[in-house]
């Protein structure tokens, strides 16, 4: 295990963390962000981005792809390495990995968010077995198949527009009878032929085949009671996300969902430590204020060192 000593560490490479390396380096201070899975956080799973401002259209892909290649290029180190605690000794903070120690005057936390699972019997089996989290990455298994996507939101109306391109049904399971999602995305799915609304509804049971893979998803009616079974061969589950920020609840305080208590200015309990991103407590979470937030972390946190 090595000491590595830098002036700032960034927890996360999604939009948040990238966006505080750009700025970090730009600032003349050196930043090593540490990514525990692959860079650009959840962006990477999105087909088309097209509300980033002064950007049409570009896939999540390539804009996170960008977003690496410009930190990389002003000089951001970027380690495959998961954050595993922060010591925080003042101006002088330690963040663990299994491979090293990183050692820094102010650390940036924009650890993101990941998908919430339904939390039913058979979930963790089935998944990879016609249960999935990410329709862009496995939607094209289902090509002229019966699949259902579960939820409200963006994500899950942007899946379900995403897998009526290919597929030969798609079931929308949402617990409410109203969208959470934006208004354009509601208009996108309204109107396609192979699309079927499955409203006021939850899963309450995943069907497996005899070959081990799902082949139906009960649901019932919130209002009715009535219980259904869709005959689909994949699941593509949206209902939200949930933080993971519990290796460093001891160093920042934490909400009771689990995210990091920041304001606006990213400041969290601890001084010298910033959260940046979905990570933190906030109101809209999008690609724009992920990339806001990581400019105001890294600008916050050179001159905390400064100070
Ligand atoms: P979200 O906006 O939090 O929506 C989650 C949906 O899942 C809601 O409709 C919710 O129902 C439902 N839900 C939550 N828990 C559930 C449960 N246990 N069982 C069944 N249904 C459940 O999550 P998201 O769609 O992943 O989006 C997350 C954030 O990313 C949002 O801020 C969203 O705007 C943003 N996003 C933006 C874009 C874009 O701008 N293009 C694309 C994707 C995501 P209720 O509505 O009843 O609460």
């Amino acid at each position: 295990m090595a000491e590595i000593r830098t002036d700032v560490v960034i927890i996360g490479a999604g939009t948040a963390g990238l966006s505080a390396a750009i700025y970090t380096q730009r600032a003349g201070k050196q930043a090593i962000v540490l990514e525990g899975e692959s860079y650009g956080g959840q962006i990477i799973n999105t087909l088309d981005v097209e509300n980033y401002p002064g950007i049409k259209h570009i896939s999540g892909f390539d804009f996170a792809t960008g977003l690496y290649e410009q930190a990389q290029d002003l000089g951001a180190k970027i380690e495959m390495e998961s954050a595993l605690q922060i010591i925080d000794n003042g101006k002088e903070k330690i963040v663990k990995t299994k491979e090293n120690d990183y050692i820094a005057g102010a650390v940036i936390l924009a650890t993101g968010v990941k998908r919430r699972e339904l939390g039913i019997e058979n979930e963790k089996e089935l998944t990879g077995k016609g249960v999935s989290y990410c329709a862009t990455c496995d939607g094209a298994f289902y090509r002229k198949k019966d699949v259902a996507v579960n939820g409200g939101g963006n994500t899950a109306l942007e899946d379900a527009e995403f897998l009526t391109r290919f597929c030969n049904k798609v079931y929308l399971i949402h617990r409410r009878d109203q969208f959470r999602a934006d208004v354009a995305e509601v208009k996108k799915i309204t109107d396609k032929p192979n699309i079927e609304l499955v409203l006021n509804s939850t899963i309450d049971e995943l069907q497996t085949g005899e070959d081990g893979k799902l082949n139906g998803v009960e649901t019932v009616d919130k209002v009715t009671g009535e219980k259904r079974v869709l005959p689909v061969s994949g699941l593509f589950v949206a209902i939200g996300q949930v933080p993971s920020n519990q290796a460093f609840g001891d160093v920042v305080a934490l909400d009771d969902a689990g995210y990091i208590k920041a304001g606006e200015d990213t400041k969290t309990s601890a001084p010298g430590i910033f959260a940046a991103g979905d990570c933190r407590t906030k109101q809209v979470r999008q690609l724009a204020t992920a990339a806001s937030d990581g400019a105001v972390a890294a600008l916050a946190a050179c001159a905390y060192i400064e100070e």
